[in-house]
């Protein structure tokens, strides 16, 4: 086939079949109307990148270390499979693992994954060395765009979408493809490169009119299609509608709707079980954007019913999902699930994606309890001194943290991770209008030039049990600020306003908002207290994590092994070879509650001994466990157990 020929080949291969869908066309209208609706308007939204800065601390520290490992990798390696599927020479060491260029992946962490962390460590952090490397891939890419001719650009040929379309087997190339869209939007907005969207625009436009041939696919073809996994095409096609208010990438976008999956969760019915977790999160961040963008409530109903469910019935205590990386049991039932292969990174990193916007359309506290969560206690400590990622979150007990090598992996959740250690300032401080929201208690300073509004947020949270706003501002200005109470906090949180106590408390898990013309030098300080407590595994009141205050505490089981294949994996594989059996859950000690079987053992460190029913052991929080083996899961008393 001529490579023209091959570009058209669905069009004309499904001109015959039966049953045509044509997806109507909205107008601009329909489309973009909701985006100034008085519901838009009264959103909770971030603020650019730009605004917040990390202060010295953890994540500062973390990030650092992330652009480090951003930063040794090569623009002539990473192009190279783009290249040479463009016809291009290139001469360049390949990567391995997912980005071999035997693999059917390749391409989507060095032109996708990469594009899209370089974009945001620059635009958190003013790191232009890293806006330089990003534009430089994106200058390679689009000469391999030009190349390949028709907007088509991927480091794989068509053929793969052909397999994909003729039902042969093939691994995820829309997933691949969608990453590379993302990469190059984020590109465009967070650092303002036009040539990438550009490219961006020239793969959405091969999307639309190449593959799915708008108009003239079969719905039985479509949705047979839209079996193999396609990451967030759905999300990044609506990004692009909304970024260039072009209708057709809308259009596009419903392309990838998926009724069986999407219908029962519109009728909030729990049909996930037997799914794959990290294909179908993305979806519904595709659903909760279709939502933003058009208004439609179906989509609204769809990603909060979604999110509530994935969250109470289906997540660990580090707030990740997933067993083998699929919902594999009932819902409400993750008894018998604890296994090496536990939450797979990437899931976490789309529920948070997911969190913050729904959390935008409401203000409901549960959703940013639920990002602290998963952000303290499954995104920090999934990165090692190097820079380098977990793939699975291990939750049986006995095993340890294991992870990628530099250029000999390249998995999923190394790009996921990429992202996430590049991106810790975006979910800080929200805004509606001039009212400030005070999401996440991360050392970090917000300058919102519109208002003439500076606010240092101090803390060492959460080995300080609060926080610290100190105010700067340009003039004297009435607004609200909205300070989030978490789910945990125990009893009353103090809040203090120039050293005086507020008499107004907000209940633990909601926002309390701080109305007030706010001066020059006004500080604000919130204590939020913590204790021990005790949480089951759904649908195993024997089994329990215990935390204090946001703090998922581990047992420290003694030491994992501190190198060799079984800590870092010099290959695609994402589990160590020759794992041994879990250990049986550490007892846990006698008493209705943790505060009798566990003590603090230091005033300034979170650290604990517990007494259980079998012997002595050490906690910290789980953030903090490095090369120890752990575990997150105590055998507790309860009612089910008659012995
Ligand atoms: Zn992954």
């Amino acid at each position: 086939m001529t490579d023209q020929s091959r570009r058209h080949f669905l069009k004309t291969s499904t001109a015959a079949a039966a049953g045509f869908t044509l997806i109507r066309s909205l107008t601009p209208k329909e489309a973009f109307g909701a985006m100034t609706s008085p519901d838009a308007s009264a959103r909770i939204v971030p603020f650019p990148l730009a605004s917040v800065r990390l202060a010295p601390g953890i994540f500062k520290e973390q990030a650092e270390i992330n652009a480090r490992y951003l930063d040794s990798l090569a623009v002539d390696r990473l192009l190279h499979s783009f290249r040479l599927t463009a016809g291009i020479t290139s001469s360049a060491t390949p990567y391995k693992g997912w980005e071999d260029p035997g693999c059917e992946l390749r391409g989507h962490f060095t032109g996708g994954h990469f594009l899209s962390a370089v974009a945001l460590a620059s635009a958190t952090s003013g790191n232009d060395v890293l806006k330089k490397k990003g534009d430089e891939v994106v200058a390679g890419l689009a000469q391999c765009q030009k190349k390949n001719a028709g907007g088509y650009l991927s480091a794989y040929p068509e053929d793969l979408f052909e397999h994909l379309a003729a039902g042969k087997p093939v691994w995820a190339p829309f997933y691949t493809y969608h990453k590379i869209m993302a990469g190059l939007l984020d590109m465009y907005q967070l650092t303002g490169n036009t040539d990438a969207l550009e490219v961006c625009e020239g793969m959405a436009q091969w999307v639309g009119t190449d593959f799915w041939g708008i108009g003239t696919i079969s719905t039985e073809q479509r949705q047979r299609i839209l079996r193999t996994e396609y990451g967030g095409m759905n999300e990044v096609l609506v990004n692009l509608a909304a970024v260039t208010k072009k209708n057709r990438y809308l259009d596009a976008a419903r392309f990838f709707e998926q009724p069986s999956f999407l219908d029962p969760l519109a009728a909030r019915r729990d049909e996930l079980q037997g799914l794959h977790a990290n294909t179908h999160v993305p979806k519904i961040i595709g659903a909760a954007r279709m939502y933003e963008v058009t208004g439609e409530q179906r989509y609204r109903r769809i990603a909060e019913y979604f999110l509530e469910e994935v969250l109470t019935a289906r997540s660990y205590a580090i707030g990740n999902t997933s067993q083998d990386e699929h919902w594999k049991s009932p819902a409400g039932h993750l008894e018998g699930t604890l296994v090496w292969t536990n939450a797979e990174c990437c899931v976490a990193y789309n529920l948070m994606k997911l969190e913050r916007l729904v959390f935008g359309w409401a203000g409901d506290g549960r959703w940013m309890d639920a990002y602290e969560r998963s952000l303290f206690n499954c995104r920090l400590g999934t990165q090692n001194a190097d820079g380098m990622k977990q793939y699975f979150f291990p939750l049986a007990p006995g095993y340890w943290r294991a992870y990628h090598s530099p250029e000999e992996s390249f998995w999923c959740c190394t790009g996921t991770g990429v992202e996430e250690f590049a991106k810790f300032t975006d979910t800080i401080f929200f805004h509606r209008g001039g009212d400030l929201f005070v999401n996440q208690f991360i050392a970090s300073t917000l300058d919102w030039k519109e208002e003439g509004l500076r606010v240092d947020q101090v803390t060492q949270f959460p080995q300080e049990q609060g926080t610290t706003l100190k105010i700067k501002a340009a003039h004297p200005a009435a607004r609200a600020i909205h300070v989030r109470i978490p789910g945990w906090t125990a009893g009353i949180a103090e809040v203090k306003i120039n050293g005086r106590a507020l008499e107004a408390a907000a209940d633990a898990g909601s926002y309390l908002a701080i109305h007030r013309v706010w001066q020059d030098g006004d500080t604000v300080s919130i204590g939020l207290p913590m204790e021990l407590r005790q949480e089951a595994l759904p649908g195993d009141e024997s089994t329990a994590a215990v935390f204090y205050g946001p703090m998922l505490l581990a047992a420290d089981l003694g030491p994992g092994p501190a190198d060799g294949p079984s800590k870092i994996i010099h290959s695609g594989d994402t589990v160590p070879k020759n794992l041994p059996a879990a250990d049986p859950l550490p007892k846990a000690g006698a008493g209705a509650g943790p505060e009798q079987w566990i003590q603090s053992e230091s005033k300034s460190e979170p650290r604990f001994k517990a007494a259980g029913a079998d012997k002595q052991y050490e906690l910290l929080p789980m953030y903090q466990i490095r090369d120890q083996r752990y575990s997150v899961y105590w055998q507790v008393p309860s009612s089910k157990q008659s012995s």
